[in-house]
């Protein structure tokens, strides 16, 4: 039997250990500690410090939200919270936004459920907003029909929105923050799948208001489990910091004025994050070769297509390859479960772990009754694609297999 290919594995630089080995030498072991504080700096130099150095070279769209990643003094004023979970960092964005029960927040529906599920823990109903074809992300101008229609519906603003960068792909940011300016409604971005994914040259999780980061196990960087919010601000950040750390005010006694929650990050976990930050550049290197492989390799087989950058403006991180079979491929074993599902099959039976799309919240049993704005792109989209293996762990030869395996599915 040949070796399991998975979707995607995390992958140590050899560094992790020292930074988890100090913490416990030093007895760190808890959420706060120099590691946090430590990854905290990374991410910030990586996101915000090392940009505005580069800032001369890359100019960047002015769309601005609220005018806040654009005008470079208010970007370079942005600041990373550690937090437990990518989840976390979602919840707590729509907390520092003041979202709160009845409100209504604007969610990407083609996306993983961790994108809507924070907007119910605040009392909050999601509104889905489909995709366009281009980034398979959510479609402004309907995003923008969407808004004008909860406002006559229900009287009220909705009171955030949220965009996701599915698989790594930069949505149409700057047209999501012109329709957010007009409504002057914040941006809350899901950049879980994005980390060091470029729009325009500038970083995803940096357009909006706030910005969600996970370091989940599978993801770009892991820190086994864990997250991070980009702030606009100081103020915030020490905000989001708080209530992290459940809301605990400045008293010898514990005294507290705001519900709180325990989302900070581990020092251990932290740890490795740092670790992880040595070798970012070439994470998001590998990916980007291996989407370049499946490029030249799938390009002369018929019916199956890569989902590919739509234009120059657009760097994805390729987190994850995602392939579409156009009406009327043929795979074998297709017994009416739909090109996919049989693809899916077929691989799995040549030890290839690949992963239908996302399915749509709006087809989603648990929020049906949540209103949504629909123009088919994502339910077809999820009746059609399927992500392929990426990630440090395939290589050339890995990628020959799963192209080999599609093939023969034809
Ligand atoms: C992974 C992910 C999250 C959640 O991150 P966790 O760190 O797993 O909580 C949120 N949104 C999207 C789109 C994700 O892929």
């Amino acid at each position: 039997m040949n070796e399991r290919i998975l979707l995607c594995l995390c992958h140590m630089s050899g560094k992790e250990m020292d930074f988890i080995n100090e913490a416990f030498a030093e007895n760190w072991v808890l959420p706060l500690g120099p590691n946090v504080n430590g990854f905290e700096k990374d991410l910030e130099h990586f996101f915000i410090s090392g940009e505005t150095d580069a800032k001369e070279e890359t100019t960047t769209v002015q769309a601005p939200d609220l005018k806040i990643s654009h005008d470079p003094t208010l970007f370079a004023q942005k600041r990373i919270v550690a937090l437990s979970a990518g989840t976390a960092a979602i919840h707590l964005g729509l907390v520092a936004l003041g979202v709160g029960h009845g409100d209504e927040v604007m969610v990407q529906s083609f996306t993983f459920s961790a994108s809507a599920n924070p907007v119910t823990y605040v009392g909050a109903t999601p509104v889905f907003v489909d995709s366009e074809p281009d980034t398979w992300n959510m479609d402004p101008s309907l995003l923008d029909e969407a808004i004008a229609d909860r406002i006559a519906k229900t009287g009220k603003k909705p009171k955030a929105i949220i965009p996701v960068y599915l698989y790594g792909m930069p949505a149409k940011i700057d047209e999501i923050l012109e329709v957010a300016a007009k409504w002057e409604i914040p941006v809350l971005e899901d950049s879980a799948e994005a980390f060091g994914s470029r729009y325009k040259g500038q970083y995803c999780g940096t357009f909006g208001r706030y910005g969600a980061l996970s370091f989940n196990g599978n993801k770009m960087i892991t820190t086994s489990g864990g997250g991070a919010l980009i702030c606009p601000d100081e103020g915030t950040a020490k905000l989001v910091t708080s209530y992290a750390t459940q809301s605990r005010e400045p008293y010898p006694w514990y005294q507290h004025e705001r519900i709180g929650y325990n989302y900070r990050l581990s020092n251990i976990s932290a740890g490795i994050g740092r670790g992880q930050m040595t070798i970012v550049d070439e994470h998001l290197a590998h990916h980007r070769y291996v989407q370049s492989r499946y490029r030249e390799l799938l390009a002369d087989i018929p019916g199956v297509e890569l989902h590919e950058n739509p234009g120059p403006e657009f760097d994805s991180n390729f987190w994850l390859c995602a392939i579409t079979f156009n009406d009327g491929v043929k795979v074998k074993g297709d017994d009416g479960c739909g090109a996919p599902e049989a693809m899916r099959r077929m691989l799995e039976k040549d030890n290839i772990e690949t992963r239908h799309l996302w399915k749509p919240m709006h087809l989603q049993p648990v929020f049906s009754g949540c209103p949504a704005y629909i123009n088919g792109i994502s339910e077809g989209l999820f009746n059609r694609g399927l992500c392929i293996p990426a990630g440090p762990y395939v290589g050339d030869a890995e990628i020959m297999r799963v192209v080999n395996s599609i093939k023969s599915a034809l």
